[in-house]
């Protein structure tokens, strides 16, 4: 008997059991999104029998935005289905406690009870992907919020009156300018009236500036390309911004980084963070590490949260 814990990305829906020492196994599969939204339940629901049939508790982390009081994903532009019932379909089947937080409300959990965050009550987690998002726990308690979407960093303001649109249509958020999905944009637009044409990042992308992909940003930065370096910099001047708002609203003792971008980056996502986030900022400085959890930070949360650890 163990608990099982589980992480609905945008993509992908991973399982893994385990217990107070850690996961166990893990099973991850692509998210069936032609089973409408009930699909999604029955997808986990099988996942889960394929590790263990009489699971102890669940815990879910997942995508946002939620209902955690009706056990729901509500309005995601990941899926294309209005509400997806997780909760209640799980219940029917398993009849044993099971809990949901977003995916960042359990990030930080992961890193309180599994990661580097187990000595301070005060800490912050920054997942930096496709998307930005945040989690906090602040004097001990996860802050969750009345649906509990509690800390949507990606949609604090930096530049308000900026012309580059976020996703969700609000002009200068910080995920519109350092989000996965709005790089290559953002990009294109600080090259402009450059010479990037007779750069690195140009040979990579075949001098078509739409082709550019994040992954050709960095790889051209660290091989010194000027261009992409320049780019690197100005998002991490907007990270910054993001991380100084961070720190002025939570007081956070320490706020961890996790996300594809940022554990495929280190260097390049953190030194202008911390070279350009004190002028910005009055609390004092937290420290900012990557999360040593990787990219299983999000299924460690999920298994604090079926632990009870919320
Ligand atoms: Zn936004």
């Amino acid at each position: 008997m163990s608990y099982i814990a589980v992480d609905i990305g945008a993509t992908f829906i991973r399982v893994a059991c385990g217990d107070e020492s850690g996961l166990k196994r893990k099973v991850s599969e692509e998210t069936d999104k032609a089973g409408g939204p009930e699909g999604v339940s029955h997808q986990i629901i099988g996942m889960i029998s394929e590790l263990e049939e009489n699971p102890v508790a669940i815990g879910i982390g997942s995508i946002g935005p939620i209902d955690y009081t009706r056990g729901m994903i509500t309005n995601t532009p990941n899926y294309p289905f209005k509400e997806i019932p997780i909760t209640e379909p799980l219940k029917t089947v398993f009849n044993v406690p099971i809990k949901i937080v977003n995916d960042c409300s359990a990030g930080v959990l992961g890193e309180h009870v599994f990661g580097a965050g187990q000595d301070t009550e005060n800490l912050f987690y920054v997942t930096m992907s496709t998307g930005l998002g945040g989690g906090a726990i602040v004097d001990g308690h996860l802050l969750m919020g009345k649906d509990g979407n509690a800390v949507e960093i990606g949609h604090l303001t930096i530049y308000p009156h900026s012309r580059i649109l976020c996703g969700c249509g609000c002009p200068g958020h910080w995920e519109a300018f350092s989000g996965g999905k709005n790089i290559p944009y953002y990009t294109r637009t600080l090259l402009r009236g450059t010479k990037w044409r007779s750069s690195l990042l140009s040979d990579l992308c075949g001098g078509n500036s739409k082709a550019i992909t994040v992954k050709m940003i960095f790889d051209a930065a660290k091989q010194g390309d000027d261009h992409a370096f320049m780019v690197v910099e100005e998002i991490g001047k907007v990270n910054a911004i993001g991380f100084a708002d961070i720190v002025n609203a939570y007081d956070p003792e320490l706020i961890t980084v996790g996300g594809s971008i940022a554990l495929n980056n280190p260097e390049f996502i953190l030194m202008p963070i911390e070279h350009y986030m004190a002028r910005h900022v009055i609390n004092r400085l937290p420290r900012i590490m990557i999360t040593p959890l990787g990219e299983d930070v999000v299924l460690y949360g999920a298994m604090a949260l079926a632990m009870g650890a919320s």
